[in-house]
């Protein structure tokens, strides 16, 4: 097996999560629980450029044919992109990869910035269209940059937030952003950062529909393969702590003092020992889990889980937690209710009537504890992040 990054044959396997669903997708009932597949999920880490990635790739095709996640119904993370789209007035032509509904451009538009965006779901860019932010609906590929190149000049800026970590295949992502992007161009790319999950042992970030994990090296690495350059690096708190590259085309720059300074703590600190320590505190950590749900059963204590992301599906099938020690989870997106979490089938339930004789809450979605804890009137129930284990006040 070669890197899927920089093609060096230094890759190791460093987590073994176990036979595991696609995170993000429910079953109905029982006739879609019976056709559900699993597939072995393991993280190699490439020694050279210091990225890691699951071995095993699921078609892009299946995971994205039905997707539902539209980024303008989370503040936080619309209040990240107004606050990007003022740092973007210099540029003359922006565009927005993975444009979803149109988070980015919409502020872009207010701005006057002139801005396009490309998303592979058709009903989430046809919700941008519809607002009147310009999206091509489909993969970015040799295709997609020959389309819009025909009617559009080149970039000067190209964004991808949230994008390079679900790639299939970056190499041929870094030749099609070159392609496309304007002599001393710009791009930014925002990823959830490698050495923060493992600081917070969230081996929950890993799975399917994301088979890529970047540091600072392999973002690095990946472009100078097609003449371009890192240069900077900026620390932002989105998705529980994320960087923000800035790569130019053009191998005339000067890198900056933050830049290099995140390079080289990974030279110190990122490497294989890190994941042997890692792979054994996830071990500790979801027995310990489980140990727990085991006790509250036998207290007779009801416990249920609130919200539903795709870290739920990581972790119970990680630690063998099914509904026999949680109940219910409660998520309050319509589209997941009366389904099922993947691989271990608990039911997916709305909050309306079912939030009596309840000891404690697991909370999936802790990023939104303040506002989860509200919604209890019962002062006697108990909050606990899963991962690991911590009762949350
Ligand atoms: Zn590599």
């Amino acid at each position: 097996m070669k890197c899927k990054v920089c093609t060096s044959k230094k890759i190791y396997e460093v987590i073994d999560l176990g036979r595991q669903p696609l995170a993000n997708k429910y079953p109905k009932n029982k006739y879609e629980i019976i056709k559900e597949k699993k597939y072995k999920l393991k993280v190699f880490f490439c020694k050279k450029c210091k990225a890691s990635q699951i071995k095993k790739i699921v078609n892009r095709n299946i995971l994205f044919e039905d997707y539902y996640y539209l980024s303008s119904v989370n503040k936080k993370l619309k209040e990240h992109f107004e606050n990007l789209s003022l740092k973007l007035k210099k540029f003359d032509f922006v565009v927005d990869i993975g444009s979803n509904d149109g988070i980015l451009l919409s502020p872009l538009k207010k701005l006057n910035i002139n801005s396009i965006g490309i998303d592979p779901s058709k009903n989430v860019g046809e919700i941008a269209n519809k607002k009147g932010l310009k999206t091509f609906i489909g993969f970015f590929d040799k295709r997609m940059v020959e389309k819009i190149l025909k009617q559009y000049q080149k970039p000067d800026l190209i964004v991808a937030s949230s994008v390079v970590t679900h790639l299939e295949n970056p190499i041929l992502f870094s030749k099609n952003i070159k392609k496309f992007i304007k002599k001393d161009g710009t791009l930014i790319i925002e990823i959830e950062y490698l050495q923060n999950f493992l600081k917070n042992i969230e081996y929950e970030r890993f799975y399917f529909d994301r088979p890529f994990y970047y540091s600072a090296h392999s973002i690095k690495e990946l472009f100078k393969n097609v003449g371009m350059k890192l240069f900077d690096i900026e620390k932002i708190d989105v998705h529980g702590g994320s960087l923000r590259f800035y790569i130019k085309n053009s191998l005339n720059c000067k890198i900056t003092k933050r830049c290099e300074k995140i390079l080289n703590n990974e030279k110190q600190n990122l490497n294989l020992s890190i994941f042997n320590l890692f792979n054994k505190k996830i071990y500790k950590h979801s027995k310990y889990l489980k140990d727990q749900l085991i006790k509250f059963k036998q207290n007779n204590q009801n416990v249920i889980g609130y919200g539903c992301p795709a870290r739920v599906s990581t972790i119970t099938n990680f630690s063998k937690i099914s509904s026999d020690l949680i109940k219910f989870i409660i998520d309050d997106s319509p589209l997941k209710q009366n389904r099922f979490t993947p691989g271990m089938h608990i039911k997916i339930l709305p909050r309306k009537n079912n939030l009596s004789n309840i000891d404690v809450v697991i909370v999936f979605a802790y990023e939104y504890f303040k506002d989860i804890k509200k919604i209890f009137k019962n002062k006697n129930v108990i909050f606990f992040k899963p991962i690991p284990f911590n009762k949350l006040l």
